[in-house]
């Protein structure tokens, strides 16, 4: 089972994928892991990944599709994973579904993760990390102490209301597409409220995969 995880910046895929993962028993694959991993493994497509980033270069859809090959052929993924932030762009959707299918796979379902905006500003600005020991914290304002080493709390120059808004943007622009793309090619696309309590939506997700 396939599952491509879709949603603006903050709107949780990351800590729901890790606990749709653990449910379904199934790996959480997120793009910047796998990349890092293949790199610390001198893997063929990490070497290759590895030469457009000393370069100060974007990692092009070739290689990590070729890194995603790889990390869907581990036999922990034999039974399926959870793709989260792999799918950005409609060639980056058209890629995956064409690797699927070269591994005798398909996307089995899109899960849409749906959070207002001014909802997903609120909670991106109310992060913040430990500027010694980079510890994430949320609802602490930036300059206040970290409670591990006392370091300074400062917000990521990312998570700053004006670059939210242009990450918003970008993702309007060229991620919201492949929700039409992914319809337009008879996938099974669900659409979640991921706002509220935690479980909450853990629960409306782990429904909405139900076959
Ligand atoms: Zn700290």
């Amino acid at each position: 089972m396939i599952i491509v995880l879709l949603g603006p910046p903050g709107a949780g895929k990351g800590t729901q994928g890790e606990r749709i993962a653990q449910r379904l028993g199934i790996p959480k694959i997120a793009t910047g892991d796998v990349l890092r991993e293949a790199i610390r493994n001198g893997t063929e497509q990490g070497l290759a990944a590895k030469k457009y980033m000393d370069a100060g270069e974007l990692v092009p859809d070739s290689v990590i599709l070729g890194i995603m090959k790889d990390a869907l052929s581990t036999p922990a993924a034999a039974k399926g994973a959870i793709l989260d932030g792999v799918v950005r762009t409609v060639p980056q959707a058209e890629g995956l579904a064409k690797l699927a299918a070269e591994l005798g796979r398909k996307i089995d379902k899109v899960v849409l993760f749906d959070v207002p905006d001014d909802e997903l500003i609120r909670r991106i600005s109310g992060r913040t990390v430990c500027e010694k020991c980079q510890t994430p914290y949320t609802g602490r304002e930036p300059g206040t102490s970290c409670a591990k080493c006392g370091g300074k709390l400062v917000r990521r120059p990312d998570d700053e209301p004006e670059a939210v808004k242009t990450r918003l943007n970008v993702y309007r622009a060229q991620t919201e597409p492949v929700i039409q793309w992914a319809r337009d090619h008879d996938l099974d696309v669900v659409e979640i409220d991921a706002t509220g309590d935690i479980d909450l939506i853990t629960k409306r997700a782990m429904r909405a995969l139900e076959p």
